[in-house]
């Protein structure tokens, strides 16, 4: 018998209905396989009208003892329905002449509605009914109900039909549905078969425990769990794998002299943690394939050495580096800090950002395509489609974990004579460990563990904006002591341009109460030349006090600032704070960070305030905020697709990713045949997309 895939294979399916399911992102019987009620009502049990709870939906059957149309502000049908122990209404706004024929005094009924108070005290509001000939007749619904998410145009009871129907064919087994797992994992990891699941999720028996299923508990459901968040981890494998079978320079050397100079005229020597990753990072550079490494590492860890070190790698072999920071105070901020390394080695460092307009912008493209630039720092700018490289050996990102997959699939272009650049990217922002190797199994990972030498921990206090005097008070102290400080200014508006207002007029509050000191101000909103001008006031301790927005948040580095306070820090993410706050406790000083809220604070908001004052470590402070607000705000905008999951929640079945990462791994050596299928099957659409 030949197994079934397309939708007209059902009854009732024209070219019409199959255009609407589309809209449910249903093209064919598997999707319909895998469009899974998200509720199920029990409809087996018949209530007595006298144990009807209000909002309770519930079975209930009787005689009808009268049956009247009312005429209130807007016309009803009222129907009043007896049982042995109490009577109940039934409410219909839309009826027509046969319904009310039909609801006679004397009829029996049988309906299914949720309860309400009403007028004439528990109402149900047009009940599903049927009209019965004996109380005797048993409710047909030996099972649960499925209640499936409709959408205009479909009703449940038609997606009820249709999946009847499935389910059918489902047991009769044919439609093409093969198990891809292999067999012994049945027993391995105790998982019922895809059908089996499947057969079960759409039609639980009544002695199921709906709680277990509310909480995703199910082993029919882990079963379907497993199997999505399988398909996007070997879909990122696969990309991967694509990628890694592109050719690369292999920058392998006997020696690096670059790099020996450049670590002779540094104050400082790396940390045991900056040399191990950059180890790991030489060893995937003398690879000829490219390098795909993601190195975290918490705010004040020293990535930028670290990016400085493998540069040292391409540039010793005559390819240029591109370094790309997310924000123009940050890659001004590169900029400097490597042409202060890099131009007594005689390495030509370049810029380029959008900012960057006529004839300075053609000039640097210029150097770009020509190779006279051989270390260009610059912004989202630098990957244009019109910025051509003359020797693109390595490109270090910055900052940017929410820099998507397909994005950074698109730097391949960048290289040239078909050898791909080398790909390294750092951030500060520490997805915890489990979470990583499914968001990232497309990138290798390096972690720089441990702080440079001499950081003294920082305090953090929350302090209500009531209080905001003594916060002003305790600047003034501060800077006239000689050290420097933060003022930043939040909101949650979506509007940079009421941001910057905001930052406008906190610096010029501050400017009056604080009339002896030198208060800067710097925003999104500054021309690119005004902001670093600032900056570099702030660095040189022309001034003592920075207004900024979080336009600060990353990578800027000023060791003498040991004061910040942050405004409404509770419209921030945790993960975000303390980035923030990671801009002091860079110098020897002891640093402090207030949190300046507005009152009253919710609980959530004390929940994570505290997290904060806890502790300092990035990694734990991520895997709270992982928990209060789940993964979608951790990962971004990064288009792993695992945003999109259909089955599966990150959150709630993040103690899962361990077993997909071993059970990935066997389907990847093991059973290859199998990856192809699945990732079709989960991510179809967007996985055809993601390949042009
Ligand atoms: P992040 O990891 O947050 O990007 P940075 O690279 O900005 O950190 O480094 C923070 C500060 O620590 C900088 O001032 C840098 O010069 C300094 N630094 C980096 N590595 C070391 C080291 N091994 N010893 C002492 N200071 C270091
Ligand atoms: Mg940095």
């Amino acid at each position: 018998m030949d197994k079934l895939s397309k939708l007209s294979a059902l009854k009732g399916v024209g070219p019409k209905f199959a255009e609407q399911l589309q809209r449910l992102n249903i093209h064919n019987l598997t999707d319909l396989c895998f469009h899974l009620p998200f509720r199920y009502e029990d409809r087996s049990r018949i209530v007595p009208i006298a144990g009807l709870q209000s909002m309770r939906p519930a079975v209930l059957q009787g005689e009808i003892r009268g049956s009247t149309v009312l005429f209130g502000k807007r016309r009803s049908l009222l129907v009043k329905v007896q049982d042995a122990t109490g009577t109940v209404s039934l409410r219909f706004y839309h009826f027509n002449a046969a319904q009310k024929a039909q609801l006679h005094t004397g009829q029996l009924i049988r309906c299914y509605g949720e309860p309400r108070r009403g007028a004439s005290g528990l109402e149900i509001y047009h009940p599903e009914y049927q009209c019965i000939s004996s109380f005797d007749e048993q409710p047909d619904e030996p099972r649960l109900t499925p209640v499936y998410s409709a959408t205009e145009g479909i009703s449940q009871q038609r997606l009820r039909l249709l999946h009847e129907q499935v389910n059918d064919l489902l047991e009769h087994n044919r439609i093409d549905l093969p198990d891809l797992f292999p067999e012994e994992w049945s027993a391995q990891w105790r998982l019922p078969g895809l059908r089996e699941a499947l057969l079960f999720l759409h039609n639980p028996s009544t002695d199921t425990n709906l709680k277990t299923i509310e909480m995703g508990q199910h082993p029919a459901q882990k079963r379907l769990i497993l199997e999505e968040l399988l398909a996007h981890q070997l879909s990122l494998f696969k990309l991967r794998a694509q990628v890694k079978a592109d050719a690369s320079p292999a920058f392998v050397l006997p020696k690096y002299p670059l790099l020996e100079s450049l670590l002779t005229q540094l104050p400082f020597t790396p940390t045991n943690a900056q040399q191990r990753v950059h180890q790991e990072i030489l060893t995937d550079l003398q690879q000829p394939h490219p390098m795909l490494r993601l190195v975290q590492g918490d705010v004040g860890s020293g990535k930028t050495l670290v990016a400085a070190m493998a540069a040292c790698a391409a540039l010793q072999c005559g390819y240029q580096v591109a370094l790309m920071a997310p924000t123009e105070i940050l890659a001004e901020q590169h900029l400097s800090t490597m042409r202060a390394w890099f131009e007594p080695l005689g390495i030509n460092v370049g810029w380029l950002a959008g900012k960057l307009k006529g004839k300075a912008r053609e000039a640097a493209m210029q150097d770009i395509i020509a190779g006279d630039a051989q270390f260009i720092v610059g912004t989202h700018a630098l990957f244009q489609e019109e910025v051509a490289f003359a020797k693109l050996g390595l490109i270090i990102i910055d900052e940017q974990h929410r820099f998507g997959v397909h994005q950074r699939l698109s730097l391949k272009e960048k290289g040239r004579d078909g050898l791909v650049p080398h790909q390294l990217i750092m951030t500060a922002t520490p997805i915890p460990r489990t979470l990583a190797m499914s968001a990232y199994a497309d990138l290798d990972t390096s972690v720089i563990d441990e702080l440079p030498p001499g950081r003294s921990p920082i305090s953090t206090v929350a302090i209500s904006d009531q209080r905001r005097p003594e916060i002003i008070q305790r600047v003034q102290e501060a800077c006239s002591d000689g050290a420097q400080a933060y003022w930043v200014c939040t909101l949650i508006e979506e509007s940079e341009a009421l941001q910057c207002q905001a930052a406008e007029n906190t610096a010029e509050d501050l400017r009056l109460a604080l009339s002896n000191l030198r208060v800067g101000l710097v925003h999104g909103r500054m021309k690119a030349a005004e902001k670093a001008a600032v900056m570099d006031d702030f660095k040189q301790h022309r001034l003592d006090l920075l207004v900024a927005t979080t336009v600060i948040e990353v990578g800027v580095d000023v060791p003498n600032a040991s004061l910040m306070i942050i405004e409404n820090p509770e419209r921030l993410g945790l993960a975000q704070l303390h980035q923030l706050r990671g801009r002091v406790g860079r110098g020897s000083a002891k640093s402090h960070c207030v949190l300046l809220y507005k009152s009253p604070l919710s609980l959530t908001s004390k929940q994570r305030i505290q997290v904060l004052r806890d502790s300092q470590d990035g990694f734990y402070i991520a895997e709270q905020d992982l928990q209060i607000r789940g993964p979608g705000e951790l990962l971004g905008t990064r288009q792993t697709g695992l945003q999109m999951l259909r089955i599966a929640d990150l959150q709630r079945d993040a103690d899962l990713l361990p077993q997909v990462q071993t059970m990935a791994n066997q389907l990847w050596h093991n059973y290859p045949q199998t990856i192809a299928p699945l990732i079709e099957r989960w991510l179809g659409e967007s996985e055809r997309f993601a390949n042009v």
